[in-house]
């Protein structure tokens, strides 16, 4: 059996086969441009589904850490190979399902190959430390091994290389993974899979079970024999998952949301600034965790600034993603785009001063199409300056310091990206010191990482771990310490 039926019906993926889910019942993946469009309809899975998924990851582990690292990255080597030859398909089947412009579909998809690569590579790497020992007659050594089965539960914006910035590093260690992901987009990721298929990967070392999030996500975060969970999505899901992988002694990580800010000092290089808060604020249509959605200026600056940025938002095409034009695409499902528009809502009847956009795009195949929105006299007390609204929303802030503007935008729950545009080599060096943030960016905009350096947020964005880079192997392996005398 292949990743579908012929009835676009895309199965899950448990010990090497695909297979349909027990309920025999699947939900529906559609597209956010066209609602009428159905991508594909995937598996509704049960607690026995995750069940047979759980015992074929715990079997394949044992094989799969068996292999030296260098087998291991070979077999990812050839993902990457695979998915390379697959990107436009993935990419527009992206663009398609979740309303993503197709080149920013061909980037992440470039990515995840980038990604697959890159800890392929890791295999290949040092794995522990020698430490002298006081008995000089002993060696003694760090060794890194796997955790056994890793459950990766993830959200629509990425569907690429979110799953595989956590499966790879997770692989590459010696863990076999079962991945949820988002229903509105696990068609896409269904593509992902069928390329790990593809490659050979022995069985029950990579599964994949579709379902609801209070259902398979939920399962996961239970199961006893799921080590460890590593999560990225919303903070109320994550708080939640997090409490129940820790009630039973498991090993957890989230990542979340986001209210990032930008900051605009008087002396920036002002075109960069606006260009930085559109592309940040407003690409993905605002969909991105590390989205600048509060951009903080200067007073001296403010006029211009405001001026110039309207001028340039105003002309933004938004379309479905696929059309050359679309530089912006629809939000990404029904539940997203009603949600910006409440929040449009809250935002006025604050107080905010709605400058532009802010209502839905009209249209006839009835997408969720949103105006790229501006706010003006924005204050840090009002909800669209605190919460996460996950759309094509700025909100402008006045100060009058750079003092005053990292306190503003310190001022939030959340603490995942940050960015300064300033040439004052002391405004950057405070904002390194003062800012509470992960991603911390000077003169570029707060969305963009890169896969080889660590990546996550502070406060509630995340729970303190990182991903990407080296730095996932502290999550992904523990540690053994060897003392040895002959
Ligand atoms: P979400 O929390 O609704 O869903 C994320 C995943 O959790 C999905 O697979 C969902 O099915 C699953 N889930 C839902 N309920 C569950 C439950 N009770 N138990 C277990 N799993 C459950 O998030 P979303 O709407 O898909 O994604 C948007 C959010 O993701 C935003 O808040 C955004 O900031 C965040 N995000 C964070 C990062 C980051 O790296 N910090 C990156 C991308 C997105």
């Amino acid at each position: 059996m292949s990743v579908t039926t012929e009835t676009q019906n895309y199965l899950n993926y448990i010990n090497g086969t695909w297979s349909v889910s027990e309920s025999s019942e699947q939900l529906k993946s559609t597209s956010p441009a066209n609602p009428s469009e159905v991508l594909g309809h995937v598996q509704a899975s049960t607690k026995q589904d995750l069940e047979k998924a759980v015992d074929a990851a715990k079997e394949g582990q044992k094989k799969w850490k068996k292999l030296s690292g260098a087998e291991r990255g070979n077999l990812l080597f050839k993902v990457a190979d695979i998915l390379e030859r697959n990107i436009e398909d993935i990419a527009e089947t992206m663009t398609r399902e979740m309303g993503k412009t197709l080149p920013e579909a061909k980037g992440e998809t470039a990515r995840g190959v980038a990604i697959l690569r890159y800890y392929a590579g890791e295999g290949m790497r040092k794995e522990g430390d020698v430490i002298p020992s006081t008995d000089s007659s002993a060696l003694m050594f760090s060794k890194r091994v796997p955790l056994g089965v890793v459950g990766v539960i993830t959200p629509w914006n990425f569907p690429v290389a979110i799953p595989l910035w956590k499966m790879a590093p997770a692989l590459i260690y010696g863990n076999a993974v079962i991945l949820k992901p988002a229903t509105e987009a696990a068609v896409t990721a269904a593509k992902v899979i069928e390329c790990f298929d593809k490659a050979g990967m022995p069985e029950g070392v990579v599964n994949f079970v579709t379902g609801k999030g209070s259902v398979i996500g939920q399962g996961l975060a239970e199961h006893k024999d799921v080590t460890a969970v590593t999560f990225t999505g919303s903070n109320a899901t994550g708080n939640h998952i997090g409490q129940t992988v820790a009630a039973r002694g498991g090993k957890y990580q989230l990542e979340m949301g986001g209210k990032n800010p930008l900051i605009v000092a008087d002396d920036c290089d002002l075109d960069l600034a606006v260009d930085a808060a559109i592309s940040g604020g407003l690409k993905s249509t605002g969909q991105k965790c590390t989205c600048s959605s509060r951009v903080i200026v200067q007073e001296g600056i403010y006029d211009q600034f405001k001026q110039k940025l309207l001028e340039k938002v105003s002309e933004i095409n938004v379309g479905d993603g696929l059309e050359e034009q679309s530089w912006m695409g629809p939000c990404a499902t029904k539940g997203q785009y009603e949600t910006v528009q409440k929040y449009i809502e809250i935002g006025q009847e604050e107080g905010a001063e709605l400058v532009y956009g802010g209502r839905p795009v009209s249209n006839e195949s009835g997408g969720y199409y949103m105006e790229p929105t501006v706010f003006d006299k924005v204050t840090s007390s009002m909800t669209i300056a605190q919460e996460e609204i996950f759309g094509p929303v700025l909100a402008l802030m006045k100060v009058e310091t750079i003092e005053e503007a990292i306190e503003l935008a310190n001022d939030v729950d959340f603490g995942l990206s940050a960015s300064i545009f300033s040439k004052n080599i002391d405004h950057i060096l405070s904002f390194i010191d003062d800012i509470e943030a992960g991603l911390v960016r000077i003169n570029s905009e707060t969305a963009g990482v890169e896969l080889q350096a660590p990546f996550g947020g502070m406060k509630a964005s995340s729970s303190y771990s990182r991903e990407q880079g080296e730095a996932a192997k502290e999550f992904f392996t523990t540690m053994k310490t060897v003392f040895l005398k002959g």
